[in-house]
């Protein structure tokens, strides 16, 4: 047993090291990225399912590494918010985001929403600060509705006081709350009502795997519209969903279905191809 375990030790130790250098390294490289425009913002629409408009799209980051390629959030976000980086990484996003629903505004629709992700660190104290969101966005013009944040379950759960008054901050300023991942956490009701959420983003393949998903589904659209909050379902990947969604009375839908994450500049495209059948 005695030499079993001195095996273990040696083959897991090193491994240890190895990705404990690698996350040193790449919180290193990301202190510059950002300075050498490095990061990308690519948009996934959001259609409206009983039109099939497309009215929304959610601001999702990418890391173009000069040497290891195109990085997608889970290689680099839990690092981002360990250093902190991500207060950065979330203010450039933001921006971006903006200008893109001022973009769709002035060339297709005067409600064009994006939505951005917010992580826990950013709403702490060193975090964001409203003020600065709140001016850049009376500086395009855009008004502060434009914009949705969606923050998770788990990030809810741990807000403190400094967390909670931000979002609030931001709720009273105009911008919209989103609440992520919903069905994946603790699914608490209470939250729905304590931070009088504008949106509630479910994800079918959670909640419509059989009869009982389906079910279940219907209640939270039911009960979300009781409370005056829209629901997103987010990860529609086939049209069986899409169909179902629509059935239980769900609002919104996000999925490889309707389209994968796509540049600003092909954003533009596809409302331009809609815009002029
Ligand atoms: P999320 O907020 O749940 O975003 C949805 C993720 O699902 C995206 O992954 C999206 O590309 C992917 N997705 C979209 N449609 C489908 C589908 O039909 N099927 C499946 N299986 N997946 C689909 P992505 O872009 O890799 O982002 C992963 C996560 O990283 C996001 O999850 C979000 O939590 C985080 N993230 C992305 N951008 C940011 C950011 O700017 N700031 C912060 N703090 N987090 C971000
Ligand atoms: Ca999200
Ligand atoms: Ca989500
Ligand atoms: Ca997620």
């Amino acid at each position: 047993a005695k030499q079993q375990g001195r095996n273990r030790f040696n083959y897991f130790a090193p491994f240890m090291q190895e990705a404990t250098r690698a996350r040193l390294i790449l919180a290193n490289e990301m202190r510059d990225a950002l300075m050498q425009n490095q990061f990308r913002v690519l948009y996934q629409p959001v259609m409206e399912l009983s039109s099939g408009k497309l009215v929304k799209a959610e601001a999702l980051v990418r890391w173009q590494h000069p040497t290891r390629g195109l990085l997608c959030p889970s290689e680099f976000i839990p690092v981002a918010e360990h250093t902190g980086a991500i207060v950065g990484i979330g203010d450039w996003v933001f921006r971006q985001a903006a200008q893109t629903a001022k973009r769709m505004q002035v060339l297709h629709d005067k409600n064009f929403q994006v939505a951005v992700n917010g992580s826990i660190c950013q709403f702490l104290e060193g975090g964001f600060n409203v003020a600065e969101w709140l001016d850049y966005l009376a500086e395009l013009r855009l008004a502060p509705n434009s914009i949705i944040v969606e923050v998770t379950e788990s990030l809810l759960l741990e807000a403190d006081h400094t967390v909670v008054h931000k979002l609030q901050a931001l709720h009273h300023a105009g911008i919209a709350l989103s609440l992520d991942d919903f069905g994946t956490g603790y699914c608490s009701v209470a939250f729905l009502k304590r931070y009088a959420l504008d949106f509630l983003k479910i994800d079918p393949s959670f909640l419509m795997e059989n009869d009982a998903g389906a079910d279940l589904c219907e209640a939270v659209i039911a009960l979300a519209h009781k409370l005056g909050i829209r629901v997103i379902a987010e990860g529609v990947e086939n049209q069986r969903q899409q169909a179902q969604l629509q059935a239980a009375g769900c609002d919104f839908g996000q999925g490889y279905v309707f389209s994968r994450p796509i540049t600003s500049d092909e954003l533009d495209d596809l409302l331009s191809s809609v815009d002029k059948p």
